[in-house]
């Protein structure tokens, strides 16, 4: 039972019923006897989230779809890459002010800890979460191409200073890294890209990541069996967390709390 010592933490987004991120920071709670507690709280405007989140009597939030890009607009703060990506995933509020940042960016930045030496990526999709990972790859010096089904969001790649393609514009090219950030493959079977072609790339790359978790996709699939040293999205869900964790506790989440909000993200 919670109390007025006890920390509140809440995720916002619509929907919002799928997210694990109330088992995982609760699992981290738990691990280090945090008297806090985390729960899903489902937003039906964006227009309600700086209200909402000032008046709840909340310490601090993650912000999931749709709203990462209002959450931006609405902070008092914006600290670190999120300014350059114009999304946040984290609220922190400090002086009744509300502090913003993005998690998404150094998570994946983590995720891909443990392929080897990264010096170009082709990075696939160009919505939100494409967004934090080209920035993220951007501030680490690696090369990155973009690549996704429509024109008309490749401008803030081009910005940032990537390579941008339509499928009908690509150029075959060899990569260490492919990332799919597309949503192809989440909730039904299909290829970010014609299949073929995904081929060819495979055949000049070396590892492949896949945003999505908890399925092994057709890209990650074809990948595999292609040779490719491949990774699923559940590292930058953790780790997005485990940086997120640490901005609402003040504290280092270490190996065994890590391992306790990963136990806690597979809990069905
Ligand atoms: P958005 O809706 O912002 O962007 C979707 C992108 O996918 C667009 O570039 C769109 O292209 C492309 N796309 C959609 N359907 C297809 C298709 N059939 N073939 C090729 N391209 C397609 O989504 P997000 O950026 O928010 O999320 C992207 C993925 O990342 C999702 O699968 C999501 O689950 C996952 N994710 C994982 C996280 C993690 O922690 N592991 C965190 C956040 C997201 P177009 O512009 O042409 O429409």
């Amino acid at each position: 039972m919670s109390d007025n010592s006890t920390k509140q933490f809440v995720i916002f987004g619509d929907p919002v019923e799928h997210s694990k991120s109330p088992q995982m920071q609760n699992a981290g709670f738990k691990n280090l006897n945090i008297d806090a507690n985390y729960e899903k709280y489902h937003l039906k405007a964006e227009k309600l989230l700086k209200k909402t989140f000032m008046e709840k009597g909340i310490d601090g939030a993650n912000i999931t779809v749709p709203y990462k890009e209002a959450a931006f607009k609405q902070a008092d703060e914006i600290v670190g890459v999120a300014e350059k990506i114009g999304a946040v995933n984290t609220y922190i509020k400090h002086d009744d002010k509300i502090f913003a940042y993005n998690t998404d960016a150094p998570g994946f930045m983590k995720a891909i800890e443990d392929f080897g030496e990264i010096k170009t990526v082709l990075l696939m999709g160009a919505g939100g979460t494409a967004k934090a990972i080209a920035v993220a790859l951007k501030e680490a010096g690696i090369q990155v191409s973009v690549l996704n089904r429509s024109k008309n969001r490749l401008e803030f790649f081009k910005e940032l200073g990537c390579k941008t393609f339509t499928w009908s514009s690509f150029m075959l090219d060899s990569f260490d890294l492919v990332v799919n950030s597309t949503s192809a493959g989440l909730k039904d079977d299909e290829f970010p890209f014609e299949k073929r072609r995904l081929e060819n790339i495979f055949f000049n790359a070396k590892y492949a990541f896949d945003c999505i978790y908890g399925k092994e996709t057709p890209f990650l699939k074809l990948a595999s069996r292609e040779g490719l040293k491949v990774k699923d999205g559940e590292d930058m869900l953790l780790y997005q967390g485990v940086l997120a964790f640490k901005l609402f506790t003040g504290q280092e989440a270490g190996v065994s709390t890590i391992e306790a909000m990963r136990a806690g993200l597979k809990n069905s």
